[in-house]
């Protein structure tokens, strides 16, 4: 019998904030052979979509079809399975079934690691609630109680990743990875996500500046990288 492949999970708030924020982890791991899954909360209709709201004839239902079908387009290029709980945006709400949904995936994906946003951020209040989410599913499928016929998951690490102003958000790297190899599929997704055309050229010069932090931190030629803040501690029998 097969070995069963090693996964990822991550909980983005909206269609695109796996790929600025995310989108070199889910490259690099699914190019390992990883099963990347990215569960999008909403599609960003509201509050992230500003691009398609300038056609005066735009309505809700298209503009939410247009960044469903970047999104698996962009999560296709970086090789990841994609879905959307289209739990709405601005404001994102979560009901008890969604977040029952989300404990289900966890335990049927059995995440190594969890990628998910910032537990503050004034300038929006998705992206905290989408990690509260995403915490809470993760606990509740640890919960050997429920559902006690299913096996509970372990302690999978969370990574937030990077808000878009970090210093507002409360939030420090404290993890660097290295995304040089998979720096042009990153790139190729952020092309795919055409109504955010103005962050493309944004998130290109974070992941320099975190790459230039990362092998000023390593000493390793690093070009490209993502920084993510943990969220507990980092177990290990050795510390270099
Ligand atoms: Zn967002």
């Amino acid at each position: 019998m097969s070995e069963r492949a090693k996964s990822g999970l991550v909980v983005s708030a909206h269609a695109a904030d796996f790929v600025w924020r995310a989108g070199g982890a889910v490259a690099l791991y699914a190019g390992r052979g990883w099963n990347m899954r990215v569960v999008c909360l909403s599609c960003g209709e509201r509050g992230e979509s500003a691009k398609l709201w300038r056609d005066r004839g735009m309505t809700l239902e298209r503009v939410k079809q247009v960044r469903r079908e970047e999104a698996a387009r962009a999560a296709e290029v970086l090789g990841a399975q994609i879905e959307f709980f289209d739990c709405g945006d601005y404001p994102l709400r979560v009901g008890e079934a969604d977040l029952m949904r989300l404990v289900d995936i966890y335990r049927e994906v059995r995440p190594e690691f969890v990628l998910t946003h910032s537990a503050q951020d004034p300038y929006n209040f998705d992206h905290p609630l989408a990690t509260h989410v995403a915490q809470e599913a993760r606990i509740i499928a640890q919960a050997h109680g429920h559902n006690p016929r299913q096996e509970p998951i372990g302690a999978p690490p969370v990574f937030l990743f990077e808000p878009h102003q970090t210093e507002q958000c409360g939030w420090i790297p404290q993890v660097f990875l290295d995304i040089t190899e998979v720096w042009d599929t990153k790139r190729k997704a952020f092309e795919v996500m055409a109504a955010q055309e103005h962050l493309w050229e944004y998130y290109t010069r974070v992941a320099l500046q975190r790459g230039a932090q990362a092998a000023r931190n390593s000493g390793l030629k690093i070009q490209y990288a993502e920084a993510y803040q943990r969220v507990f501690p980092q177990v290990a029998r050795e510390l270099a």
